[in-house]
């Protein structure tokens, strides 16, 4: 049975996008907003809506409790926590779970296993998903000379990465022995004062890699699907900044491997929900690197060439019903490109929040807008800059390029600083029109501005 009525404990484009999905479900909305958020778009579209706090997020939509109060005072039955905020943290989901509400998403006992690394590394192993050669767990304390050998064998450069880490936080490389020690330590104090968890692995540092990441769904009832790859190599400090599906110039089989082995993974850890694998690809070879146990932004690429509603199916899914498609029920059909559009200063990048007082989307054929944005609507300073996501849909790289060109000259956003500029530039850069740039391309390229 589907649920009733599901209520959506996040915000802007996401919440819009969540909303429209239990929308066409049939399922009623309930919309919780912070007090600077009252006039967001999905907030005037839902059945009913709460206030569950200030401006800051940490009282708004991180507030557990104000949250499991607003699904208790409203009826509601399940909640999507979307992306970002409360989506990856297994004690919500477990609180959820407690006061006999659903979270639309895997278990708590998951989350918490992808949550560390450490962990989720050897799951996937066993799963014979490919991984990056390294310490094969933890690092041991107090044992310099261990830690030595280690990236002795693994060889230099290496990286020290933080088990609870996340957002491109608790990362640091290591180039020579002289410098390891100290940097595991440094490392390791860091990863203490900012996740509360001071474990450290280390891996091999890819010098070049491209991010691939693989969408799949999985019922938690034995079905699982692969929803082909996305190339999201375009970053800037960790962030996205334009995306595609599917991922061009792989290795076709070791590709097909990968696919294989991430729906093999599903099934052995009973996965539940939308999630996806991010690997690096260097040299035609795959690295995992870290599983996002939620829906990401960049869903709407994999939607667009699949034509199947990831987050429709995520609900499904998590309602009880098992998969309602097969895997030959996924096809890929032509290609997709994604832009974020975030409102920040195109060269600086410092925020740029603000009334926007002209808004006019893009349209046409295969040309797709998921934003919460509209004309007189304030972009308030307290949350992430993303504003809105221009997506485009063609038979094949070259089109979709071409229409996300024709899509961008026609966006206009008056009143705030955004990055199309930005954008209007790298879908105009030749190599990446070639397809294929690694994740250091964009960072390079800004360098030489
Ligand atoms: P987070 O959870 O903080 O995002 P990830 O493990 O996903 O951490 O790594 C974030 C980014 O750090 C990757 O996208 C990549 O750019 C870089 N990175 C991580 N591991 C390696 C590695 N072994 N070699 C090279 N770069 C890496």
């Amino acid at each position: 049975m589907l649920f009733d009525k599901v209520l959506i404990a996040n915000r802007g484009e996401i919440a819009l996008r969540v909303l429209r999905a239990c929308k066409e479900l049939g399922i009623k909305t309930v919309a919780v907003y912070s007090q600077a958020d009252k006039d967001l778009m999905h907030v005037k579209l839902a059945d009913e809506s709460v206030c569950i706090g200030p401006n800051a997020s940490t009282n708004s939509y991180l507030n557990i409790p104000a949250i499991i109060s607003a699904m208790e005072i409203t009826d509601s039955v399940a909640v999507h926590p979307g992306y970002g905020f409360l989506a990856e943290n297994a004690d919500f989901a477990e609180q959820v779970h407690k006061s006999g509400f659903t979270f639309i998403g895997p278990d708590a006992d998951t989350i918490r296993l992808m949550g560390d690394k450490v962990c989720a590394i050897e799951a996937m192993k066993k799963a014979g998903v490919p991984t990056v050669p390294g310490s094969d767990g933890a690092l041991p304390e107090n044992d310099p000379q261990r830690c030595l050998d280690i990236a002795a064998r693994i060889g230099y450069p290496i990286i020290i990465k933080a088990a609870a880490g996340g957002g491109g936080r608790g990362m640091r490389v290591v180039h020579t022995e002289a410098a390891l020690i100290n940097s595991i330590n440094l490392t390791r104090s860091e990863a203490q004062s900012c996740f509360g968890d001071g474990t450290v692995y280390m891996e091999k540092f890819l010098q070049n890699p491209r991010h691939v990441e693989v969408q799949v769904m999985s019922d938690g009832q034995g079905n699982a699907v692969h929803l082909y790859d996305r190339d999201c190599s375009l970053q800037r400090r960790h962030q996205k900044v334009l995306e595609e599906a599917p991922a061009p110039h792989l290795d076709e089989e070791a590709r097909q491997a990968v696919f294989a082995s991430c729906v093999k993974a599903c099934i052995d850890i009973g996965y539940r929900g939308a999630g996806t694998f991010e690997f690096l690809y260097e040299d035609g070879s795959y690295y995992f690197i870290e599983m996002n146990t939620r829906i990401q932004v960049e869903h709407p690429v994999t939607e667009m060439i699949t034509g199947i509603d990831l987050i429709k199916e995520q609900v499904r899914v998590c309602s009880g019903l098992p998969l309602s498609i097969t895997q030959d029920d996924v096809q890929v059909r032509g290609h997709a490109f994604e832009c974020r559009i975030n409102a920040e200063d195109p060269d600086t990048f410092m925020p740029s929040p603000g009334t926007i007082s002209a808004f006019h989307a893009p349209g046409g054929l295969g040309v797709r807008v998921d934003s919460h944005i509209y004309s007189g609507y304030k972009v308030p300073p307290y949350y992430d800059s993303m504003i809105a996501k221009v997506i485009t849909h063609a038979r094949d790289r070259s089109a979709a390029l071409t229409r996300m060109r024709v899509a961008l000259d026609e966006l206009i956003i008056d009143g705030i600083k955004t990055n199309i500029p930005l954008q209007n530039d790298l879908v105009r850069d030749g190599a990446f029109g070639e397809g294929g740039v690694n994740i250091h391309y964009l960072e390079k390229k800004l360098q030489l501005k």
